[in-house]
């Protein structure tokens, strides 16, 4: 595994790039991903961003979306651009599994793979790396990687825009423990530059449709169980919840930070039954570990306060397995 600097007499010549990131794109997903790709327009690369699936409709205003090849909606183009890249960008993801059938095409190219990413344990499919878990974003490691080629000057509002809404949406809007004084300066840099906070906060969090605020008040009304003794609060939405809220992909994201939000709740879990399995995430506050929880019993991972696994389990069965296993962490929980 090679440092990405050395990358450098590699990509000093125009080169053919796909940016990829994973299934079903959030914030920083996109915001990295659309970063890197203005980033390399700029130095006359040819570069596309490929999405595996679909994204929520508060990104659809980012610089770069009208360009985005999805590869659920556009296999053929996806595929011969994945198949003729000299590079491959895989951005906030660690495992092909996290991009389905994307990762098998990715995988059999014999373009130079490169990740940029902050999750833990790192599959290794990649020639470089610039990888950090404990960076708060992707987002933050594009500018990191932009700075350390010596490009720092050429950050322009398209850039600044994709990084902030990728380091803000990640951050919690720059509350989480990531949240250094360092990336306090980065995001200085990126306003300076172009991004324009207040109105990029407006475009992501306040362009909610009625059917998913009303979709909220059904979940805090109806849904929210909370488990004092454990300290675990839990929400879940079946498919025909969904299908009364008109649900699209987005309007789910965030719901399980809600039930975190409870005085004395450490740890938050939301189930929503999808087409074929039940998705499942999970947050906690300070020590507790979600990512835990999420390996050990929900096929699944990520980081130590945000964390999402899966179960082929009926709806009803999943969260009682998940009631059951409570009492295993209750130390931990009540600490
Ligand atoms: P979310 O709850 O927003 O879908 O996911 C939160 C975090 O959990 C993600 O950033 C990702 O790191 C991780 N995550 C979610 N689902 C999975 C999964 O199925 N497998 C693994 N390994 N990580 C996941
Ligand atoms: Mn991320």
């Amino acid at each position: 595994m090679q440092s990405f600097t050395a990358l450098t007499p590699i990509l000093s010549n125009p080169k053919r790039i796909v940016i990829t990131t994973h299934h079903k794109p959030d914030g920083d997903a996109m915001g990295s991903s659309l970063g890197l790709y203005h980033y390399f327009l700029l130095k006359g690369h040819d570069v596309h961003v490929v999405t595996p699936t679909d994204y929520p409709y508060f990104l659809h205003w980012m610089p770069g979306n009208a360009e985005v090849v999805i590869f659920s909606e556009q296999q053929n183009k996806a595929t011969e651009l994945v198949h003729s890249a000299d590079l491959i960008f895989c951005l906030d993801f660690n495992n092909l599994k996290r991009i389905y059938e994307l990762g098998e095409i990715v995988a059999q190219s014999d373009a130079i793979k490169v990740m940029i990413d902050h999750h833990l344990e790192p599959e290794g499919f990649d020639q470089y790396r610039l990888w950090n878990a404990e960076a708060c974003s992707t987002a933050e490691l594009v500018y990191q990687f932009i700075k350390e080629l010596g490009d720092v000057e050429l950050i322009n509002k398209n850039i600044a825009s994709s990084l902030y809404t990728g380091i803000m949406t990640d951050s919690g809007s720059f509350r989480y423990p990531s949240t250094t004084a360092n990336l306090h300066r980065i995001v200085a840099d990126l306003i300076e530059r172009g991004a324009d906070n207040s109105r990029i906060h407006q475009l992501v969090y306040d362009t909610y449709t009625e059917d998913r605020l009303r979709l909220l008040g059904h979940c805090f009304t109806e849904k929210l169980e909370v488990i004092p003794q454990h300290r675990t609060a839990i929400i879940s939405l079946s498919k025909e919840e969904l299908k009364k809220y008109n649900v699209v992909t987005g309007d789910t994201e965030g719901i399980v930070n809600y039930a975190l939000s409870l005085n004395n709740v450490k740890l938050a879990a939301f189930f929503v039954e999808r087409a074929d399995l039940i998705k499942i995430s999970f947050r906690s506050k300070g020590e507790f570990p979600a990512n835990e929880i999420a390996k050990k019993y929900f096929q699944g991972g990520g980081h130590h306060n945000a964390a999402g696994g899966q179960s082929i389990q009926t709806l009803q069965l999943t969260i009682e397995k998940f009631k059951n296993i409570l009492p295993e962490f209750n130390d931990l929980l009540n600490q």
